[in-house]
């Protein structure tokens, strides 16, 4: 006989662990599975940790949205639930007009956010303006999935791979390691999967390398430190972040790949160098060393993609969360009120 389960996510990264946390009060019986060992294994624990502010999307995009209200919703839940979190701030920093340019527009369109010009350029970094953004800062991220997980009181379990989805009358067919079930609603946040769970949606990988970097200890260098990007650029282009453990990293840069493999190529260095350098006049070769990498789930390699939630079945019983990149971290906790709230209004 086939068992029947109530509700099941598929992954316990940040956007399903989410998701549970949202449907915590709903009386469902809620099912997380991972076909890792443990949380946040894939790409929530291999991104830079940075809580965004949400001023590189288009206005009207999901992104923009779920960012802005995602990042109030972090640092509020961070405050309630002991997850360690700092307001560091960011600086978007330019070395030339174009980059002064870039400056300008992002100040221009992002009216209804905190985003000023930096009164002053810190001391240990280099440019000729910089915007300071007040509310962008850092999270760890395994003690927030970990945190969402309890708090959710969804039953998780670990090493169970899911490989086929279907809705079946009003329910989802579901198959993990070759057993059969039946559920009454399933959202896949599966993350780099996600999408290979589908019947007709590619995901394309973006691989962003970070290096780490030894910083001298009498330079007085932001936390958050990113160039000015034009706005088509695929990236936040190499930036400099440092966890919530204080260490720091260059990255990450982009490299388009077939399929999922985490490998660095430490022959990228040089290019991180020459990128950093722009706006850490103090940096040498030999403070980097390789550190890790992260692959990015994108829609399109042309074009912005927005993050995407696909419903099958007649009921919409089955939700697919798809192209959820950058900033899916900063904006798992409203993912997760946004599909609830659907789901609750049967829209
Ligand atoms: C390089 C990089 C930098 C980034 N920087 C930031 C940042 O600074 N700030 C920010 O807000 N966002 C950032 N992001 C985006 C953010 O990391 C992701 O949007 C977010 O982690 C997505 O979470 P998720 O839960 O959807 O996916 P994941 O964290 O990948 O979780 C998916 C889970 O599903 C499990 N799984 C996969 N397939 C199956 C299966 N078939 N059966 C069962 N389980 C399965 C996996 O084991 C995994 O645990 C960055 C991303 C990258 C790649």
């Amino acid at each position: 006989m086939t068992e029947t389960l109530d509700t099941l996510i598929v992954g316990a990264g940040c956007v399903g662990a989410a998701v549970a946390y949202a449907l915590r009060d709903r009386g469902d019986a809620v099912f997380v599975v991972d076909a890792e060992a443990g949380p946040g294994r894939g790409m929530t624990s291999r991104n830079s940790g940075v809580i965004h502010a949400g001023i590189y999307y288009p206005a009207d995009s999901l992104k923009t949205r779920l960012c802005r209200r995602g990042n109030r919703m972090l640092y509020a839940f961070a405050e309630r639930f002991e997850v360690p979190v700092a307001r560091t701030g960011k600086y978007v920093v330019a070395q030339d007009e174009e980059g002064i340019a870039c400056l300008e527009t992002l100040k221009r369109e992002n009216a209804e956010v905190p985003l000023a010009w930096a009164p002053r350029i810190p001391d240990g970094i280099r440019a000729r303006r910089a915007l300071f953004s007040p509310t962008t800062g850092i999270v760890d991220p395994h003690v927030f999935v970990e945190r969402l997980l309890t708090i959710s009181s969804a039953e998780v379990l670990y090493h169970q791979r899911v490989t086929s989805l279907r809705p079946e009358g009003d329910g989802v067919a579901v198959t993990i390691d070759g057993e059969r079930y039946l559920a009454r609603r399933v959202f896949n946040c599966a993350g780099l999967d996600a999408a290979g769970l589908t019947r007709d949606v590619r995901h394309h990988f973006a691989r962003g390398a970070y290096f780490q970097i030894a910083i001298p200890a009498d330079l007085q260098v932001p936390a958050l430190v990113y160039p000015a990007v034009p706005k088509k650029s695929p990236s936040l282009g190499i930036h400099l972040t440092r966890n919530i453990h204080g260490e720091a990293y260059l990255g990450p840069d982009i490299e388009w790949i077939e399929s999922p493999s985490f490998a660095l190529d430490p022959g990228r260095g040089p290019a991180f160098f020459e990128a950093a350098r722009q706006y850490l006049p103090w940096l040498e070769p030999d403070h980097l060393q390789p550190g890790y990498t992260g692959i990015r789930a994108k829609l399109s390699r042309e074009r912005f993609s927005d993050f995407t939630f696909v419903r099958e079945g007649r009921l919409g019983q089955l939700v697919h969360c798809l192209g959820i990149e950058s900033p899916g971290l900063t904006s798992s906790l409203a993912i997760g009120e946004y599909l609830a709230e659907r789901v609750d209004a049967g829209v």
